[in-house]
C-alpha cells in the first residue's frame, strides 16, 4: 500500500469525485496523505498536527480502521480468520455466517436505506449488477465486441433480490442469505458508510475522503471551512462545476460517467433502475451534501435512479441538499444546496 504525506494549502479543493487532489502550500502544519488500496479508489485524509509524525500516526490509524471495514464489507475477496461479505455470499441459502457487529449494523442499514429509497436501492440485487459488471469489462476490455448482458438473464436474477430473504439474527450476530441464489452488491454504499465511521472518530478539524466520498469532521483548524469541487461530467479532474464551502457533514456524488461502457454508439453506465434492469435514464450527476456519509453515498444513488420532484422529496425527508446534472448539463439545486457554492470560486 503506497502512502504519501504532504504539507497542503490553505485552498484545499478536493474534488467530490475521484479524481486528484488540488494542494498549494501556505500553512505549514496542514498536511495531507493519501494512499491505495482500499475500496479499489484513493483515499485522502487531511488535518493540521504539532508536526508530519504527530499526522502520520494519525493517519495510520484512520488506514488501519478504513481497511477493516474494507476486509469486512469485501464481497470480492476472502481473508484469513474473518467472515466478511464474501462469505455470507458464498453461504447463500446453505448456513448462516457468525460476524463482526459492524457488519451487522451495515446491514441493517442497508435494510434502512431500502426502504427510504423505495427499493431503489436495493443491495440484494447483486445478481444483475454482476451480469452489467462482466458485460462492461468484456465491453472495455474488447470494445469492438461490446455487447449488452442477455435480458433473459437479468430478469432471471432479479428474480433473486428479496430484501427479506437477507436475515440477520443481531443478538447472535449472525446473517444468512435464505435464497441460495441471493448476491449482495454493496458498490452503492459501503464506501460511504465505511467513511462516515471513519471520519467519527478523526480529531475535530480533519478531512477523509475515500473516492470523493469527502466526509469533514468539523471545519478546518481556525473554523475555516473545507473546499469541495463538485467536478463536471466527463470533465478533467479539475474541471469543476463550483466549489462548495464545507464546515463538517459529507458531499457524495454518483454519476453516469464514473464507470461506464459503450455498445453500438450507445452508453452504458453502473446505476441500474430496479424497474427496467437497465442503466438509469434521469441524470448525468448527482451531488449529495448530507450529515451522514452513509446516507449520502445511499442518497446519491437513490436521486440518480428518480424523478426530480421524488428526488427533492427524499432529500428533505433525509435533511440532506443536493445537485441534480442532467442529459443537456442543466443543473437543478434543492433549496439550501445554493447557499454552499462558494461565491468566489470558478462556476460559483
Ligand atoms: P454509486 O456510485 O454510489 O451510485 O453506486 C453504484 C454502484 O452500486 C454500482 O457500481 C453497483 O455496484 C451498485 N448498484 C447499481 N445499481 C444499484 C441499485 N439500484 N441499488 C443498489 N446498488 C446498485
Ligand atoms: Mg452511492
Amino acid at each position: 500500500m503506497k502512502h504519501r504525506i504532504a504539507a497542503v494549502a490553505a485552498l484545499l479543493v478536493l474534488p467530490a469525485m475521484l479524481g486528484a487532489c488540488v494542494r498549494r502550500e501556505t500553512d505549514e502544519r496542514q498536511y495531507t496523505a493519501s494512499f491505495l488500496g482500499l475500496f479499489d479508489t484513493v483515499t485522502y485524509v487531511v488535518g493540521h498536527a504539532r508536526s508530519e509524525e504527530a499526522f502520520a500516526q494519525q493517519a495510520e490509524v484512520a488506514r488501519q480502521k478504513l481497511e477493516q471495514y474494507h476486509r469486512l464489507l469485501d464481497v470480492y475477496n476472502a481473508y484469513d480468520n474473518l467472515n466478511n461479505l464474501k462469505t455470507i455470499n458464498d453461504l447463500a441459502g446453505r448456513a448462516p455466517v457468525q460476524v463482526d457487529g459492524r457488519i451487522i449494523d451495515f446491514l441493517k442499514d442497508c435494510k434502512r436505506y431500502y426502504a427510504l429509497s423505495g427499493g431503489r436501492v436495493n443491495i440484494a440485487l447483486g445478481g444483475v449488477f454482476s451480469l452489467w459488471r462482466e458485460a462492461r469489462e468484456r465491453g472495455l476490455a474488447d470494445p469492438a465486441r461490446a455487447a449488452l448482458p442477455d435480458e433473459a438473464a437479468l430478469w432471471r436474477a432479479a428474480e433473486h433480490g428479496d430484501i427479506d430473504d437477507i436475515v440477520i439474527d443481531e443478538s447472535a450476530s449472525m446473517a444468512y442469505l435464505a435464497d441460495p441464489l441471493m448476491q449482495l452488491d454493496v458498490g452503492a454504499v459501503a464506501k460511504g458508510w465505511a467513511t462516515e465511521r471513519v471520519a467519527r472518530e478523526l480529531p475535530e478539524g480533519y478531512l477523509l475522503s475515500v473516492g470523493g466520498n469527502v466526509c469533514a469532521a468539523g471545519p478546518k483548524q481556525g473554523g475555516a471551512p473545507w473546499s469541495v469541487g463538485v467536478r463536471v461530467p466527463d470533465g478533467g479532474s479539475e474541471d469543476f462545476l463550483h466549489t462548495l464551502s464545507i464546515s463538517s457533514g459529507s458531499v457524495v456524488t454518483s454519476g453516469d460517467y464514473q464507470r461506464a461502457y459503450w455498445v453500438d454508439g450507445k452508453r452504458y453506465h453502473h446505476i441500474i433502475d430496479p424497474d427496467t434492469l437497465y442503466p438509469a435514464v434521469y441524470w448525468r450527476a448527482v451531488t449529495v451534501v448530507c450529515d451522514d456519509s452513509g446516507m449520502g453515498d445511499m442518497l446519491s444513488t437513490a436521486l440518480f435512479l428518480m424523478p426530480l420532484e421524488q428526488g427533492l422529496a427524499l432529500a428533505e425527508k433525509c435533511g440532506a441538499q443536493a445537485m441534480w446534472v442532467d442529459e443537456n448539463g442543466g443543473l437543478y439545486y434543492s433549496e439550501g444546496y445554493r447557499s454552499l457554492i462558494r461565491s468566489d470560486a470558478s462556476g460559483g
